[in-house]
């Protein structure tokens, strides 16, 4: 393929993304797809799934984890309920993690993508080596599978996260590295987080955002891809600069109102071939 194919984040019947039809309307040649529930994730799902993708010419570049009862209503909402930190719903969420990762086998998608959660600031905390311990668990089984792990950014600074990355020491712990999460969660400039990260990251989003008033106590706003502080030119130019050349996934995270949705995606894809016509 060649540098920077587009992408969409997709959807089935859980997370926030498109419809697969629309990645196949809006003719992007790559999705990452979030995990279908437990009762979609077998080995005939799978297949009809793969007949449907190969149709599309749409290939399949990640598969995300994600869980029932996270919600992203707040920061401290998110901090409680979301990811591998919560320690009352941790057991059960690693063993799902796992069959996601395996189902993402059967569809021969080598890269399996979560958000952790907020990973404790204090590394001589109990949580903290607890979070690297199923982390651990998590790459283990993940190689056992070929596949990478790649942790979505967003809750952590860029210095945490290479941090915790270092902790961990599993060469196959990557980064999804997601611009406009540094500016909602107010984790850091996002294109100096990207210097800083570049070598670990592995897949990235192009989603866009603007700064809250007071960063990291209240979300910022997701908007439409160009109208935010990411910056995308800077951010490619960037990209370019690590070395990146892999899929370039668009996310906008509205499917409430799949219209509008879609239609944002449409310009985000129009928006970004632009730019990569620009920078070749
Ligand atoms: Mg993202």
């Amino acid at each position: 393929m060649s540098r920077w194919p587009i992408g969409v984040f997709a959807s089935l019947d859980a997370g926030l993304g498109v419809k697969l039809e629309v990645a196949q309307e809006l003719g992007v040649p790559t999705i990452q797809l979030h995990a279908p529930s437990r009762a979609v994730r077998t080995e005939r799902h799978a297949e009809n799934f793969l007949m449907r993708l190969a149709s599309m010419k749409i290939t399949l570049t990640a598969v995300f984890g994600g869980f029932e009862g996270e919600s992203y209503a707040d920061i401290p909402t998110t901090s409680r309920t979301v990811g591998l930190v919560p320690p009352e719903t941790r057991a059960a969420r690693v063993a799902e993690v796992k069959e996601i990762a395996d189902f993402a086998k059967l569809l021969g998608c080598p890269v399996v993508a979560l958000h952790l959660g907020f990973i404790p600031h204090d590394a001589a905390a109990g949580l903290y080596r607890e979070v690297v311990d199923v982390t651990r668990d998590l790459c283990d089984h993940c190689r056992a599978n070929g596949q990478s792990l790649h942790l979505e950014t967003g809750q952590e600074t860029a210095d945490d996260l290479l941090r915790f990355i270092a902790d961990v020491r599993r060469d196959n712990l990557f980064i999804n590295f997601d611009p406009a999460n540094m500016i909602l969660y107010g984790t850091g400039n996002p294109i100096q987080a990207l210097w800083k990260v570049g070598p670990y990251v592995r897949s990235v989003h192009c989603k866009d955002g603007r700064w809250a008033a007071n960063p990291g106590q209240e979300w910022g706003q997701e908007v439409p891809l160009g109208h935010g502080d990411v910056g995308f030119e800077t951010y490619l130019r960037t990209l370019a600069a690590i070395g990146y050349t892999g899929p370039l996934t668009i996310e906008r995270e509205i499917p409430q109102q799949p219209e509008r949705q879609k239609a944002e995606v449409g310009h985000a894809v129009r928006l970004l071939e632009g730019l990569k016509a620009k920078l070749a």
